[in-house]
């Protein structure tokens, strides 16, 4: 292998190595570069070409360079701009640089020209060939951004010095591999690092493919989701809707909240998909909205702890309410049952009594007594079921019943729920409110009540439910079954008053905003509150004179600046102004034809008189003033057991063809009617017919049949104390009414003769 020494001008490169055969082009403009260039220009124009090991190095020592580089032939110089000359080169041969020469104005070297050492057999050469093209072309499909027409032209080269070069000078390398190839000083060398070379990218692009593809798809499915999401946000800005989604996010935190069995929970969450794919302003979303706001509020397993200390609810209730001993034993009784068998199969209890008398007030006290939630549920005018059932959602307008609200409203599955005036539902073409009521009430059914709004069974059976009702006999019979009636009745004078010392006036005194001392009521001033400024069997209208005392001692205080006001029964028309019920008292002598007889009506017992007139006439019969038809059957009656009875009596038999009998109720306050004036009308009639007078201190209730027989009535109690008022000294009550007459409070039958009657002729005697 001969060596060849030569001087050459010396280019030093930075970043980049030329290699034999390769063409490029770069710019220069160091002087000492142009320099060279210029030198070799006068010569054969071939230069060193050779790579700095430091990009950075301004003038680099011959330490600072590789030893090997490359002899190039100029091929082209353009003058560039700012005194830059672009240079095309073509590489030539490799070469070694042994020393510089000179330094000033150019490098010039000592150069050796490289010859490539060893020799390979032609099938060696082939199989370098094939190998080399084999692995070019896997590098070339797996990616590495070949050009096809390259590809196709290293397919085609023949000869493996070409092709190593070729592929030295087209392969995108570092510039450093590069001069690791020009260093190598074989052929076999360079076919070694190139295949190696081929081999490490082909997989370094492999593996890099196979991560850009699992980022990829990682940051795809992002992508996507991120692009769908706000593609939805903006249109659902467009629609004015952007909070659909943080509503829905609201719900699904409410959810998870929610105390409620897993089937509710699945409901609701289906819902919450609905919802959020529902878009803002439509009927649905509306709809879906206000449903899931219902549902999420209701109690699904929500409870409160109840008190079941008995003696504890007692004394609750006894503190609540004055009187009223049966009931609330009863009550207690009930709830002791309760407290024991956890809940379930106790009958409802039904308050049935006047207004004004406590009902709606126990209810709550019950819910006191047990610690419990209260709510009362008002039926009075409720003819709708969907008032108790709800409507539909797909309604406009819908809402769930009165019950699911009620709970809603208490926020627990097991409060006191009352049901007032339980009489007063009616029933029309819009579906029965009592079936609803019953499936309600009956505690095999309300595990699963229904309301059609809301759709998802509700659970009633940890619900204690108390009725209210003026009469039971509005009430459906199977409704009735359900329930345990506990009768309430009208308070006496005595008790009212009690009732209004112990709890309405501290109760009223504290609303309107007064401590004890600063108003007085005396006692005779509140008998005649309760005698001559109320009429009622209750005690609302009490309540309510009483607050207006209160309301105009409030202003004297303020306004006259006075510590306190008393209230006697001589000033007491300063507060309340002039008595409004002066009772129908007594008369004041006996008289033929009038007799006072008894009624119960729902504001308490009333005396009513009866008159009757005999004229001259025909025959004729005649009824007037309100009565009902009840009443009209039972003056027939007794008149029929008249005629029967007379004819003994001197009475002769023309006197009912000849005479006209005219029968009169003066109207009362209230429209009367029922059999339980029987009795008095016959006496009336048997007054007027013989001319005998009856006494004024009597009245009498009783029901007579046509054979004189006297049947018994109800209401005694109202009936009594409405007889006493009047100042009446007897009563008569039909015989089998003892026990209810019994039943009653000594202070009731005070300065009163009760006389009992079978028959008429039992009354007569007493009355005439
Ligand atoms: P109802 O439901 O029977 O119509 P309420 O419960 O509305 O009657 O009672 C009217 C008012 O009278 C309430 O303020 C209630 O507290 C009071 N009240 C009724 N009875 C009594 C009683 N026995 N003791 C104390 N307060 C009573």
């Amino acid at each position: 292998m001969s060596e060849i020494n030569y001087k050459l001008p010396v280019i030093t490169l930075r970043g980049a190595a030329v290699l034999p055969d390769m063409i490029l082009h770069f710019d220069v403009s160091q002087p000492r570069s142009v320099a060279a260039l210029e030198a070799a220009m006068q010569e054969e124009q071939n230069i060193l070409l050779i790579t700095q090991m430091n990009e950075e190095d301004e003038e680099p020592a011959k330490e600072d360079l590789y030893k090997i580089g490359t002899i190039a032939k100029v091929k082209q110089l353009v003058k560039m701009p700012k005194d830059t000359i672009r240079v095309l080169v073509e590489g030539k041969l490799r070469a070694r640089l042994d020393d510089f020469l000179e330094l000033d104005p150019y490098i010039l070297g000592e150069v050796t020209i490289m010859e490539d050492e060893d020799e390979n057999s032609e099938l060696e050469e082939e199989a370098m060939l094939r190998y080399l093209q084999r692995l070019f072309g896997k590098y070339a499909a797996c990616g590495s951004h070949m050009s096809p027409e390259l590809v196709k032209q290293m397919e085609s080269i023949d000869g493996i010095n070409k092709l190593v070069s070729q592929l030295c000078n087209n392969i995108p390398m570092e510039y450093a591999y590069r001069q690791q190839l020009l260093e190598a000083r074989s052929l076999s060398e360079r076919f070694e690092l190139l295949s190696a070379f081929l081999v490490k990218e082909t997989e370094i692009i492999r593996i890099n493919r196979e991560i850009q593809a699992k980022v990829k798809q990682k940051v795809d499915q992002n992508q996507k989701e991120y692009i769908l999401r706000e593609q939805l946000k903006v249109i659902r800005e467009e629609l004015g809707e952007n909070n659909t989604l943080d509503d829905a996010q609201e719900f699904e935190k409410a959810l998870r909240k929610l105390e409620a069995s897993d089937s509710v929970k699945k409901k609701i969450r289906k819902e919450i998909d609905r919802f959020r794919n529902s878009v803002n302003n439509s009927a649905e979303y509306g709809v879906i909205r206000g449903f899931l706001e219902t549902v999420l509020e209701m109690p699904w397993d929500k409870m409160s702890e109840d008190n079941t200390d008995i003696s504890e609810a007692e004394n609750v209730l006894q503190a609540d309410h004055y009187g009223l001993e049966k009931v609330k034993q009863r009550i207690i009784e009930y709830l002791a049952v309760r407290i024991l068998t956890k809940k379930g199969d106790a009958p409802i209890l039904c308050l049935v009594g006047p207004p004004g008398t406590g009902k709606t007030s126990i209810g709550r006290s019950i819910a006191r007594a047990l610690n419990k939630k209260y709510v009362r549920i008002s039926l009075g005018g409720v003819h709708d079921e969907a008032e108790i059932r709800g409507h539909r959602k797909t309604y406009i307008g819908a809402m769930p019943g009165r019950i699911a609200m009620a709970l809603k409203q208490t926020g627990v599955k097991n409060p006191v729920v009352l049901f007032d005036e339980i009489d007063k539902v009616g029933n029309d073409y819009k579906g029965d409110p009592f079936a609803a009521l019953l499936e309600v009430l009956d505690s095999e059914q309300n595990c699963k009540f229904r309301d059609n709004y809301i759709e998802i069974p509700i659970d009633l059976s940890e619900v204690l439910f108390i009725a209210t009702a003026n009469s039971v006999s509005n009430i459906p019979r199977p409704l009735l079954d359900r329930m345990e009636i506990i009768e309430i009745n009208s308070y006496t004078a005595n008790e009212k008053y009690h009732i209004a010392k112990r709890h309405l006036i501290p109760k009223q005194v504290e609303r309107h905003g007064l401590v004890k001392t600063q108003l007085r009521l005396n006692d005779l001033a509140l008998d005649r509150i309760i005698l001559n400024y109320t009429k009622e069997a209750g005690v609302r209208q009490l309540e309510r004179r009483i607050g207006d005392i209160c309301r105009k001692g409030v202003r004297q205080i303020l306004q006259e600046n006075k510590k306190s006001v008393g209230i006697t029964e001589k000033n007491l028309d300063k507060f309340l102004g002039k008595p409004k019920y002066n009772f129908e008292q007594a008369n004041e002598k006996d008289e033929v034809g009038i007799a006072r007889g008894l009624a119960w009506t729902s504001v308490g017992g009333e005396t009513l008189s009866v008159e009757v007139n005999v004229l001259p006439g025909k025959g004729r019969f005649e009824l007037t003033g309100k009565l009902g038809d009840v009443m009209k059957e039972s003056a027939r009656a007794g008149i029929s057991y008249i005629r029967s009875i007379i004819s003994g009596q001197g009475i002769d038999k023309e006197f009912f063809e000849n005479n006209d009998i005219h029968i009169h109720i003066p109207e009362g306050a209230v429209p009367k009617d029922g059999p339980s004036a029987g009795i008095t009308m016959a006496t009336a009639m048997y007054s007027a017919i013989t001319g005998n007078s009856i006494k004024a201190d009597v009245a009498m209730t009783g029901e007579i049949t046509l054979r004189g027989k006297v049947l018994p009535v109800g209401g005694l109690k109202e009936k009594i104390l409405a007889a006493k008022m009047a100042g009446i000294k007897k009563v008569i009550v039909p015989d089998e009414n003892r026990r209810d007459i019994n039943e009653l409070e000594a202070e009731i039958l005070e300065g009163l003769k009760i006389v009992y009657a079978k028959t008429m002729d039992d009354v007569w005697p007493v009355a005439l």
